[in-house]
C-alpha cells in the first residue's frame, strides 16, 4: 500500500492554520517570539497524525503527517495543529505536561478538541524508518534502512561520510533504536 499524499492546497491550508494558531498562542500565553521558535515540518512515516518536540537548539518542531493531511484533512487542520502547538506552549510555559488538564485547556483555547489521541488509519510505512547509531564520541547518527541492513550484515563497519571531519565508522553494536 502506498502513502496517500495531500494536495498543494491542503499543504498551504495547513501552513496558514499553523501561522494563525501560533499567532493566537503567542498572544494568549504572552510568548512574543513564539513564531521564531517553532518550525512546521511534514513527515510521511508512522501512524501518528503529528508530534511536537524540543530541538537541541532550544527551539521547537511541530511535525504533521502528510498522509494524515490527505486522509483526514479536517481533523488534521482543526485538531492536530492546535494539539501539537499546545504541547509547545506547555514546553515553554512549563504549566502543564503531556495530555494533562492544563494542556487540554490550552488545546481547546487554541481551537482543538482536547482529545489526546488521533484515531487514524494510516499506512504503517516501515520502509521509512530511520536507525539511530551512537558513535564512539557519543554523537548520534541516523541512517536509512539500506545502510542499516548493510551495517548489521557486515563485520567491518560502515564508513560514514563526514564532510571535512575525521572518518567515521558505524558498527552493528553501535545501533541504538529505530525511529518511525
Ligand atoms: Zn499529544
Amino acid at each position: 500500500m502506498s502513502i496517500r499524499t495531500p494536495t498543494a492546497e491542503q499543504i498551504k491550508a495547513a501552513k496558514d492554520k499553523f501561522e494563525a494558531v501560533i499567532t493566537m498562542a503567542a498572544g494568549m500565553y504572552n510568548i512574543p517570539d513564539l513564531s521564531r521558535r517553532v518550525t512546521l515540518t511534514f513527515y510521511s512515516h508512522g501512524k501518528r497524525a503529528g508530534y511536537a518536540k524540543r530541538l537541541l537548539s532550544g527551539n521547537f518542531l511541530v511535525a504533521i503527517n502528510y498522509e494524515a493531511l490527505a486522509v483526514d484533512y479536517n481533523d488534521t487542520i482543526e485538531d492536530t495543529i492546535p494539539h501539537e502547538i499546545a504541547h509547545v506552549v506547555m514546553f515553554i510555559t512549563k504549566k502543564g505536561r503531556n495530555h494533562d488538564k492544563v494542556w487540554k485547556q490550552c488545546c481547546m483555547a487554541l481551537g482543538g478538541t482536547g482529545k489526546r489521541c488521533h484515531d487514524l488509519d494510516l499506512t504503517p510505512a516501515k520502509r521509512h524508518a530511520k536507525y539511530e547509531y551512537r558513535l564512539i564520541d557519543g554523537s548520534l547518527r541516523t541512517v536509512g534502512p539500506k545502510i542499516h541492513n548493510k551495517i548489521q550484515r557486515g563485520n567491518r563497519g560502515y564508513h560514514f561520510k563526514n564532510r571535512g571531519g575525521p572518518k567515521l565508522f558505524l558498527f552493528a553494536e553501535n545501533f541504538m533504536r529505530v525511529i518511525y
